[in-house]
């Protein structure tokens, strides 16, 4: 397939060659958006649903037909015909053995399980286990399946109520954020200390805290430096008292 102008053929949709299937020109558009490939035009108006199935350049309706190798026989051979039919037939038993096996688990499997299961959790005894096998007969098995079939639907009943439950206050949250600037428990102020003089009277510059005092002795009046004593008792020096 050669252009005119000598430039190999490509799709107009994926702009890929003949490596990407065989290229059809299924409308009257010519030069390069002539041909397409039949998977991307297929994918093309999937997408482009409501649209009327013609070409939206040269409005003509698009036209497949099937194109056969030039060394295809005439007609299909036996062997051909039978290994497409085996095939399809193979195919089939398969879904239909996926299906089969899908709905025996979820139609027997589940609630017989479920019922099980809930009558062991509430056994009073090891020695009971063995009376389990009178529920093996026919109208205990129907019974049995019934309350599973209850009990799977609530279980998956409430299943669903929780998830839809967390998705519905994740949304919230998301929409509705909380007050992040304000602490909730901020943090008490401290009332602020007040000085009375000795009549009571609050005093407005309260007196600094004293580290010092005038002590009166036998031998004399001394003063006595708190904080020179500390640091002499933690071993940096100075002198704690003062004459
Ligand atoms: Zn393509
Ligand atoms: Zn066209």
């Amino acid at each position: 397939m050669e252009l005119p102008d000598g430039e190999e053929a490509e799709c107009r949709i994926c702009r890929g060659g003949h490596e990407g299937g065989a290229l059809l020109h299924p409308c009257r558009c010519a030069g390069s958006i002539k041909y397409v490939h039949q998977e991307c035009l297929d994918q093309w108006l999937a997408r482009s649903s409501g649209a009327s199935k013609r070409c939206e350049l040269c409005h003509h309706p698009f036209t497949f037909s099937p194109v056969y190798a030039d060394n295809a026989p005439s007609r299909l051979p036996t062997t051909e015909f039978a290994m497409g039919l085996l095939k399809l037939v193979a195919k089939r038993t398969l879904l239909a053995m996926r299906t089969t096996l899908v709905l025996f688990l979820w139609v027997v499997c589940l609630p017989v399980g479920t019922s099980w299961m809930c009558r062991l959790f509430f056994m009073r005894s090891l020695q009971s286990v063995f009376t389990l096998t009178d529920r093996l007969e026919g109208s205990a098995v129907l019974g049995d399946w019934m309350q599973g079939v209850l009990l799977s639907v609530v279980v998956v009943g409430c299943f669903l109520a929780v998830s839809a439950l967390r998705d519905y206050m994740i949304r919230h949250e998301i929409e509705n954020p909380p007050p992040a600037l304000a602490p909730r428990n901020p943090p008490p102020i401290p009332a602020p200390e007040v000085h009375e003089d000795e009549r009571g009277v609050p005093l407005v510059n309260p007196p600094e805290p004293r580290n010092w005092e005038v002590v009166h002795r036998g031998d004399g009046v001394h003063f006595v430096d708190h904080q020179a004593a500390a640091a002499a008792a933690d071993g940096f020096g100075g002198e704690g008292e003062v004459e």
